[in-house]
């Protein structure tokens, strides 16, 4: 029997607002605890939420971003539950109506192809508070810091059957969010929390089977574990016909499986109703249109175009755009160098190995885009070598910053002009008389083998800063 996996996922994305959704405290990582509360953030009686627009235009360039329908009347609803982190005793959410309704968000893989993912709908809520385990001795303490943060949930069709596509949706939006410039997306301070929907179906099968769901996963490499021992877990039930029972479970990574956490909930658990604090959120067509105008240029706009304008592969294109970042560092690049190709084969290859060893980001080291983007064009107009080109490329790792200083210090100057070059040829030809004729006398395969005799010889006269092109043009005419 072989099983397919069925996956759904839940993405909570903090955004990146100043203020929190409903109150004016601030939203900063890491503030003491309880510094950014307010009466409402603590739930004191009396007190009344205001909305923050900047957080529901975040919501629009998000739903703009995935190309979803914007809901025109969206609403808040209360979620009830009880939790010592949530000292209201609700989560205002939107349940009945979002704020982001249907779309497709096109994925890229790895093999450089496209994963259409469909977007059910997103919808804004306030995040809950913390419960704080290792500040006072033999007390569990509530850190309300976090209370009424921005969050945008994002919710997608059961579309995924690999742990492979999820990750790659994961990175997708995470590109997509700091490119929108909505969400820092950072998974270790909980920016980006990922629940994953899982359930097993034999091949072949329509139905979907009865599904668990993994909370809170917050790394990738965890995410690619969590689902491959949960989906073990669900198959040796299936296969000794226990059946899978529909829960809330927890990846434990120190002990590599998965535990319940508690049954899960349905919708009627939470007694959703709309919330009589707040108005619906009204979202005219002209708004709609502002906000589309000022969107960026977005990651699968930028790999269109990376791949029919510049000419790159639809491999390269994906990795360039993976982030906001390393998309600008290019196209600071290009605009230096004049030369897409080889900036996109500088940075996926030589810079992208020294920062991967440093363990940093692409413009984490001294290189500047201005500097390699120079470093190509004194390749291009024949100055440097590849050669030379790595001793420059070394020196700019170093943090100097100017090129053709670079190339002055070290002397690294190829030599192109004809004049020099002759001098050097007519030597060449004087001296090995013997040669000359072996060469003159040879055919094609045999006058290959014997210039590159002629171009190592007047390499070495030169003190290796001949331009080899150069001396291959000049050889093949004057011993022709
Ligand atoms: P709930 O309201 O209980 O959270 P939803 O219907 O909103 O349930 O679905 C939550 C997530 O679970 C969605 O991402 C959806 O794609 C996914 N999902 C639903 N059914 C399945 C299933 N049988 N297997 C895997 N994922 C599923
Ligand atoms: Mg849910």
């Amino acid at each position: 029997m072989k099983w397919e996996k069925v996956m759904g996922l839940e993405v909570h994305l903090q955004l990146s607002t100043h203020s929190k959704i409903f109150s004016s405290s601030a939203t900063a990582f890491g503030a003491d605890a309880n510094t950014q509360t307010n009466p409402l953030d603590m739930a004191l009686p009396g007190t009344l939420p205001v909305l923050n627009h900047a957080a529901v235009s975040q919501a629009v360039v998000f739903g703009l971003g995935v190309g979803a329908e914007i809901g025109k009347v969206s609403r808040f609803d209360r979620k009830n539950y009880f939790y010592p982190d949530l000292p209201k005793g609700y989560q205002i959410s939107q349940f009945f109506e979002p704020i982001v309704k249907e779309g497709v968000f096109e994925v890229p893989l790895e093999d450089g192809s496209i994963f259409p993912v469909r977007i059910l709908r997103a919808h804004l809520e306030e995040d809950a508070g913390k419960s704080v385990h290792d500040a006072i001795p033999g007390h569990t303490g509530i850190d309300l810091n976090r209370a009424g943060t921005p969050l945008l949930e994002v919710v997608t069709e059961p579309d995924f059957r690999t742990a492979e596509q999820v990750v790659a949706y994961l990175k997708a939006l995470h590109a997509l969010v700091t490119y929108l410039g909505i969400s820092d997306g950072n998974m270790s301070e909980g920016s980006m929390r990922c629940d994953v929907n899982l359930s097993l179906r034999l091949e072949g099968e329509t139905e979907y089977g009865t599904r668990t769901e993994l909370k809170n996963i917050n790394s990738f490499r965890f995410i690619e574990r969590a689902i491959h021992v949960e989906a073990e877990r669900q198959q040796d039930l299936l296969e000794s016909g226990q059946g899978v029972v529909q829960e809330t479970r927890l990846f434990d990574p120190d002990n590599d499986e998965t535990r319940s956490m508690r049954s899960k909930e349905v919708a009627n658990d939470y007694r959703y109703f709309p919330d009589p604090d707040l108005l619906p959120i009204v979202i005219d067509d002209e708004t709609i249109e502002r906000i589309r105008d000022a969107l960026p240029e977005l990651p699968a706009v930028k790999r269109g175009r990376y791949t029919t304008e510049l000419g790159l592969s639809q491999y390269d294109a994906n990795l360039l755009t993976q982030d906001r970042a390393t998309a600008e560092f290019f196209e600071a690049c290009c605009a230096a160098s004049n030369n897409p190709k080889a900036t996109a084969n500088w940075m996926l290859g030589d810079l992208s190995a020294a920062v991967n060893k440093e363990g940093l980001a692409i413009g984490g080291g001294k290189v500047t885009p201005e500097g390699l983007g120079s470093l190509i064009s004194r390749i291009d107009d024949g100055t440097l070598s590849s050669k030379m080109a790595k001793t420059v490329f070394e020196g700019l790792w170093a943090g100097e910053p100017d090129v053709d200083r670079i190339i002055e210090d070290r002397g690294l100057k190829q030599v192109s002009d004809s004049g020099a070059l002759e001098t050097i040829v007519d030597e060449l030809i004087a001296n090995n008389p013997a040669q000359v004729d072996q060469y003159r006398a040879a055919d094609d395969g045999k006058q290959k083998k014997l210039i590159g005799f002629f171009v190592g010889q007047a390499m070495k006269a030169s003190k290796g800063q001949a331009n080899p092109q150069r001396l291959n043009q000049l050889l093949k005419q004057k011993l022709g």
